[in-house]
């Protein structure tokens, strides 16, 4: 069956979240809160095809925060029903609203006991913190007890990516809190190294231990989901292009047994999805892509050409296209989709895509390398939370979209493992 998704991020949630993740946006809240509308349902299963959207039920604030959120989507649910969409619930992962959580010790750190940073007025979680577990569990059983389809888990992503990666070694990445230093050494019978790793072992030994924990994490929610009638997922964001183990956390190849289909977010709207062809190809589960131009926070609306780029290139590799549904800003201002001026894609006359370029092995540091690593790692947390949290900082990067280049440029290579 061909299967259409919409990436939806929707309602007041959304809209809450967008303000505080970026300093005075200026939002279209109108369209945020008519996503999921009868009418909005309609046109995107007129135009598009719609079988599956994936909806907003908690983006990490408070429980307490989000139930306006939550009744939100749950009042909406029979629209889903009535076009036959599939509504499955978004749940945020790996990460909280911070100020929402400042007494509870749900959150990562660094070697000098820093929380971790993964936008603004938001930090990483810790999936070894057994409180942080729970906000997720929680979460995950809440939507269960609504009629979605799934639970969908975004962002599973195990504390803070190295910033340099070498053979023998990297800067800081991961977590160094108690719960993950008592963790650690008992499976593995030495202590944690909290900051760089310095060895091909360390290397290796962090990545499985994330890699295992996560996998951990996701069986327990993917139980939770089965168990329910659901079907589960998570953004896997591009395990072929990104080298997860290293800048997410997770194995493909662990995570597989838990996933129902797979949803692949990634930077190649303007390049090729070939890579993804041995997912494609070796599992008969759907796979989902969602590619965006340059990423959540600087795409503006979609042409129909670009749309129609999407659903060709879909047709011809065998997967299954997923259209981002919110958070474009165009002239300044966030807004949801906008399909009164797009009609039914076309799927023939594919324009020529251009490869990624082919990932490279990993080589061995250099002595200044190595210093870079050390110096860079004390500063990491901070530089990166200042980068976001300071109103001209975060403009210079958003301007520069360093983001954008480090997802599409920094991180193709193979650790061999
Ligand atoms: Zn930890």
């Amino acid at each position: 069956m061909q299967r259409v998704g919409l990436y939806a991020w929707g309602g007041p949630g959304t809209i809450r979240l967008l303000q505080v993740k970026y300093h005075a946006p200026r939002i279209d809240a109108a369209s945020f809160m008519a996503l999921y509308d009868d009418a909005a349902l309609a046109e995107a299963k007129d135009k598009l095809g719609v079988t599956d959207m994936w909806v907003t039920f908690s983006w990490g604030f408070s429980t307490a925060t989000e139930q306006p959120d939550r009744r939100f989507i749950v009042e909406r649910l029979p629209n889903f029903a009535q076009y036959d969409i599939a509504p499955h619930a978004y749940v945020q992962g790996l990460n909280l609203v911070t100020d929402e959580f400042a007494d509870q010790d749900v959150f990562c750190c660094d070697p000098h006991g820093r929380l971790l940073p993964y936008s603004k007025g938001r930090s990483f979680t810790c999936p070894n913190k057994p409180a942080a577990r729970a906000v997720i569990r929680q979460r995950v059983e809440a939507a269960c007890a609504h009629p979605f389809a799934g639970v969908f888990i975004d962002n599973l992503m195990f504390g803070l990516p190295p910033f340099m990666v070498r053979r023998d070694y990297t800067s800081f990445f991961g977590c160094a809190c108690e719960h993950c230093q008592a963790a650690f050494r008992q499976q593995y019978g030495y202590a944690l190294p909290t900051g760089p790793r310095r060895s091909p072992q360390q290397i290796a030994d962090t990545l499985d231990f994330r890699a295992r924990t996560l996998t951990d994490l996701c069986a327990e929610m993917s139980c939770i989901t089965r168990d329910a009638g659901k079907t589960f997922g998570v953004n896997l964001y591009d395990p072929y292009w990104h080298a997860p183990e290293f800048h997410f956390g997770y194995s493909l190849a662990q995570l597989g047994p838990h996933l129902d289909y797979y949803l692949i977010e990634n930077h190649a709207l303007a390049a090729s999805n070939r890579h993804l062809i041995p997912l494609i190809a070796a599992d008969d589960k759907p796979v989902f892509v969602v590619s965006y131009r340059d990423g959540i926070g600087h795409d503006a609306a979609y042409t129909q050409a670009e749309i129609d780029a999407i659903w060709c290139e879909a047709a011809a590799l065998g997967y299954f296209p997923a259209l981002k549904a919110t958070e474009y800003i165009t002239d300044g201002t966030w807004h949801a989709l906008d399909l009164s001026g797009i009609h039914a894609p076309n799927r023939s006359g594919c324009a020529e895509r251009t490869d990624i370029s082919a990932s490279e092995p990993v080589r061995p540091s250099r002595w200044i390398e190595r210093r870079l690593a050390d110096a860079g790692s004390a500063i990491y947390a901070p530089t990166l939370r200042a980068s976001l949290e300071n109103t001209i900082l975060a403009h210079v990067v958003s301007r520069l979209k360093l983001d954008t280049r480090v997802m599409r440029a920094g991180r193709r290579y193979t650790h061999g493992a």
